[in-house]
């Protein structure tokens, strides 16, 4: 089976290979931490986890990286206004963002780079780029030639000429040399470096743009050739559209293979949900609301495809409980059933439902389709049970078709008494580190794991685990 994913950069759907054998590297844009997030960016990070889910269950090994944008101009103001450095600031919101993650059961990214912890790494690309003419400096601001780079427009497929025009355009502030010129580095305002967002560089005392972050620590980690870069479909331009700019004037070399983008989350109205526009609710609010982190996550992952807009509100959500409750009801039953009654009737039924599933994930991530498929057959196996006619064979088979889809859902198991994904992700690595014979690192995620209640064993069938 092969995977098919829509690359925006060719607009069509292609298939999928990483460039190095079983191994793909991920890079996804992550949050910008000056307030809580809303829903709508969980549709996107959930988008993330599925497509992750998705290419493990494919037989590959995926590295993630996800940055957390900790400078931007809405933190420094906040931050100013409430007498803290950005970094005191913002780390209430990136706290919030990784409980709130763990919550909808994200599967943790590899590393989660922080922009103010990679400023070397960002100015050593901006000197780069102004070496070789890609940019220029501004009192103290730097700016991306848009012009020096023709591919300019590729990702977002607009208009070249219209980007590029308007020559000159003079503000009170700066002076680019055209219109779509953008930022690579900021001039420090008064008072920044109090604020613990001033870092020296070769063009005086300022903080990095918002672009060429992601370029930085995109290629820090995942090598100057990505596998998938995702990100939401108002990112494609300029962010996205800025980053490809950038990392490909500095390497010369293509900066992702495969751009996914993700559709947003709509209110009813049909209108994003946007924290500048107010129409907002945070996942805080809908659990006080009552509502069950698990149909929440299966509403945002399952609701739509995620290239087509999903729209919130509250019977959707019900709806996804509900949906989530006839999983789990029929995966009870399904433990339960005696297993004396030697009728087959739903095997194979349950068997082509399942290869049914797996190709609609093939299918660009087609999940919605892909539960149809499962939903099918959730409905024969319940009259089925109601009938006792269910044998061990086609008990097998039916949770292995409900066990294919939590493999995207993750909502079966919820309730149990479970690890948390993070810390089940701690001990995979410890695991790693042992095998690699790398006893420090696996005595110290040991001695981290202690540290969050969870106690190891080492036994001969595998480690064992157990809360403190
Ligand atoms: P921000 O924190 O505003 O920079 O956005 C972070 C991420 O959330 C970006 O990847 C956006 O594409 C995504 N995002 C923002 N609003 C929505 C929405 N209404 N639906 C889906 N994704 C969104
Ligand atoms: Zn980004």
């Amino acid at each position: 089976m092969t995977l098919t994913l829509y690359n925006t950069l060719s607009g069509a759907l292609e298939e999928f290979a990483p460039l190095e054998a079983g191994r793909v590297r991920l890079y996804t844009c992550g949050p910008t931490v000056w307030n809580y997030a809303h829903v709508g960016n969980f549709r996107g990070n959930l988008f993330y986890d599925l497509l992750k889910r998705h290419l493990r269950v494919s037989g590959y090994q995926v590295t993630h990286v996800m940055n957390i944008t900790d400078i931007d101009d809405r933190i420094l103001h906040e931050a100013a206004h409430a007498r803290q450095t950005i970094r005191e600031y913002s780390a209430t919101y990136e706290r919030a963002f990784f409980e709130d993650l763990e919550t909808l059961r994200f599967m943790p990214a590899d590393i989660y780079p922080r922009a103010t912890e990679h400023i070397g790494d960002i100015i050593e690309l901006v000197g780069g780029l102004l070496a070789d003419g890609h940019a220029y400096e501004v009192d103290g601001d730097v700016y991306f030639r848009v012009d020096s780079f023709p591919a300019y427009g590729a990702l977002s497929k607009l208009d070249r000429a219209g980007l590029r025009a308007g020559a000159r355009v003079a503000t009170d502030k700066y002076e680019k040399e055209s219109a779509s010129d953008f930022a690579l580095w900021k001039r420090a305002g008064e008072g920044d470096d109090l604020l613990g967002a001033a870092w020296p560089s070769p063009w005086g005392a300022g903080r990095p743009g918002w672009h060429i972050e992601c370029s930085a620590m995109a290629m820090r980690y995942l090598g100057q050739t990505l596998d998938v870069h995702c990100g939401g479909v108002d990112l494609k331009f300029p962010h996205h559209e800025n980053e490809i700019a950038q990392s490909e004037a500095f390497t010369g070399l293509p900066f992702a293979r495969f751009w996914l983008h993700n559709e947003m989350l709509a209110d009813l109205s049909g209108e994003k949900m946007s924290k500048s526009t107010g129409n907002i609710a945070t996942l805080r609010d809908l659990l006080a609301a009552g509502h069950d982190p698990v149909a929440i996550r299966y509403f945002l992952v399952a609701g739509a495809h995620y290239r087509s807009p999903l729209r919130f509100d509250d019977d959707a959500l019900h709806s996804a409980a509900e949906q989530v409750r006839r999983l789990r009801e029929l995966h009870a039953r399904l433990q339960e059933t005696p297993r004396e009654v030697a009728d087959e009737g739903l095997r194979g039924e349950a068997e082509s439902a399942r290869a049914r599933y797996r190709a609609s994930l093939d299918n660009d991530l087609n999940l919605p389709q892909g539960m149809g498929h499962v939903f099918d057959v959730v409905r024969t196996a319940n009259a089925a049970l109601d009938r006792g006619r269910v044998g061990e064979g086609s008990q097998l088979a039916l949770l292995r078709l409900l066990d294919e889809a939590d493999a995207h859902l993750d909502v079966l198991r919820a309730d149990d008494e479970g690890l948390e994904p993070r810390l089940q992700a701690m001990i995979d690595a410890r695991e790693r580190a042992r095998a690699q014979r790398d006893f420090a690192t696996a005595d110290r995620l040991r001695e981290s794991l202690r540290e969050h209640g969870v106690l190891l064993e080492d036994s001969k069938s595998g480690v064992r685990w157990r809360r403190s």
